[in-house]
C-alpha cells in the first residue's frame, strides 16, 4: 500500500517529539525571562514539533512508519505533513510561527506527495487536517483543532490556517499577538516544568 505512493526528500530521523527553536529575531536583544529572571540573549520567533504527537520513537524502524522533517506516516493509514500556524506581530514586520503537524486524508497526503517537487504545485486547493500538535501555552489543548493547510511554493513549508473558532490559538491567528506575548511564549517554552 506504501508503495503506491511517492517519497521525496525522504530523510529518515530518530527524532522524538519535543518543540525545539528553529530561529529567532534579526537584531534581537534578547528578553527579560518572566519565568527565571534572567536576561536570555536571544527572543525565539519560531517553535517546532519533530513529530507529530501520536509518534512513537518506537515507529522509528517500523515497516509501515515514516517520519522526515516535513512528512509522517504511522502504521500506514495516518498520513501527515508539517506546515506554519502564522501569527503576525502586532506593531512590527516580525511574524511569529509554529511549526506543526496536521492530519491529512490518505488521498490529500498522496497529492501533496505526488506534487511536492512541481513547480506551480502553490495553486492546489487547502486540504482539510486535524492539527496534531499539542502546542504548550493554551488551553484547552491545541489537538484535534480543524485547519486548511494552503500549498506553498518549492522548498517553502504549508501555511496552516485554523477555522475561526474562539480557540485562544484561532483567536491569536487571526488578531496577532504582542511582542509581550511572544516573551511569555519562549519563556513558558525554555522552562516547561515551570509552565502552568
Ligand atoms: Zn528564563
Amino acid at each position: 500500500m506504501l508503495s503506491a505512493l511517492r517519497w521525496p526528500r525522504w530523510v529518515p530521523t530518530g527524532a522524538a517529539t519535543q518543540i525545539t527553536r528553529l530561529h529567532t529575531m534579526t537584531s534581537d536583544p534578547g528578553f527579560s525571562c518572566s519565568c527565571c529572571g534572567a536576561h536570555h540573549p536571544e527572543l525565539p520567533m519560531n517553535f517546532t514539533a519533530a513529530a507529530p504527537a501520536v509518534w512513537n520513537p518506537a515507529f522509528a524502524d517500523a515497516e509501515d512508519c515514516l517520519l522526515s522533517s516535513d512528512q509522517c506516516v504511522v502504521q500506514g493509514q495516518h498520513y501527515f505533513v508539517k506546515g506554519l500556524i502564522e501569527i503576525p506581530v502586532i506593531g512590527g514586520n516580525e511574524v511569529f510561527s509554529w511549526g506543526v503537524w496536521v492530519s491529512l486524508s490518505r488521498e490529500n497526503f498522496s497529492r501533496a506527495a505526488d506534487r511536492w517537487d512541481t513547480p506551480g504545485r502553490e495553486s492546489e486547493k487547502p486540504y482539510f487536517g486535524w492539527l496534531t500538535t499539542d502546542l504548550p501555552v493554551y488551553s484547552p489543548t491545541t489537538l484535534n483543532l480543524k485547519t486548511n493547510v494552503h500549498t506553498r511554493p518549492l522548498g517553502e513549508r504549508p501555511f496552516v490556517e485554523l477555522e475561526p473558532t474562539d480557540h485562544p490559538l484561532a483567536v491569536e491567528q487571526h488578531t496577532g499577538i504582542t511582542l509581550d506575548r511572544v516573551r511569555e511564549i519562549a519563556a513558558a517554552v525554555l522552562h516547561p516544568a515551570a509552565d502552568g
